[in-house]
């Protein structure tokens, strides 16, 4: 397995990352999550982007996006595999501990893994705790995912594949990689941005190609939801057919298909859409 770090194809089992390195001490970095179609990004362009807007929004240097993207083409060509995600992790470098972030200049890491098609149904749980929604990171895509890495251990724990979260005023936000979608009187609805979502990309596309609404909604829309359906880089949009002790219908709903069908043809054809 080649990866990429600073500049360069390098074997994995020999790639080293400094054990001061900012990134790894204090969570100052930043990542994307991107699908890899037989040695095609998904979406690069708006992955790019999302990178570009974390990174500033946590004061780290603009990734040199030419050298992304040469990073990303190398180790798909080096990788070969149907479908892979590929991970870029961008970091503050290297900063003796207890300093502030060092000048050594930022590290770069993309790695590749081989993944497998989603289900098209899975089960979520909502939890107790808040996604703060005016916080110093809302919005921005940091390596400091700790919470969701505990909300997620609970999902498992209820044999669920995600953790809904609501915000501090409690309304529906997102899960911990995925937001979040609901079908009430037969729309389909999903929070706005300012309920502290991510900008999902597979949320941007779903808006715009299966025409959702961005609506404040309450944490109990999802007592009431006819549908509800979660989509993320590697889910795409996949039905939720069971949300704490409330099985809904076994198979997708018939908004949730038709936005299931939308976004596979779609995306299809057109494979970095804007
Ligand atoms: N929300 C969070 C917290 C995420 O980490 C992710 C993706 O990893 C998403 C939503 C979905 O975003 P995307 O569709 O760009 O994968």
């Amino acid at each position: 397995m080649k990866i990429w770090l600073n500049g360069g194809l390098q074997d994995a089992e020999g790639a080293r990352v400094s054990v001061f390195d900012h990134g790894l001490t204090v969570g100052d970095g930043v990542f994307e999550t991107i699908k890899a179609e037989h040695g095609r990004a998904f979406a690069l362009t708006r992955h790019l982007e999302r990178l570009t807007t974390s990174a500033r929004g946590l004061g780290l240097p603009d990734p040199d996006l030419d050298e992304v993207r040469r990073g990303c083409e190398a180790v798909m060509a080096a990788n070969p595999m149907a479908l892979g995600r590929l991970r870029l992790t961008y970091t503050g470098g290297v900063s003796p501990l207890g300093s502030d972030r060092g000048d050594a200049g930022p590290t770069l890491v993309i790695a590749l893994s081989e993944t497998t098609r989603r289900p098209d149904t899975t089960a979520a749980v909502t939890v107790p705790w808040t996604r703060n929604e005016r916080g110093a990171l809302t919005g921005l895509k940091t390596t400091s995912y700790g919470e969701n890495v505990v909300a997620l251990a609970r999902a498992r724990e209820r044999d669920a594949s995600e953790a809904l979260f609501a915000n501090t005023v409690g309304a529906l936000c997102e899960g911990t990689g995925s937001n979040v979608f609901v079908v009430l009187d037969g729309e389909l609805h999903t929070p706005p941005l300012h309920s502290g979502c991510l900008a999902g990309i597979t949320r941007a596309l779903t808006i715009s190609w299966a025409g959702a609404k961005e609506t404040d909604l309450p944490l109990d829309a999802l007592e009431r939801a006819e549908e509800i359906f979660l989509t993320s880089t590697l889910r795409d949009v996949q039905a939720v057919t069971r949300i704490d002790r409330r099985q809904l219908a076994d198979e997708p709903g018939p908004v949730t298909a038709e936005a299931m069908r939308i976004f596979e043809e779609q995306s299809a054809a057109d494979f970095d859409p804007r």
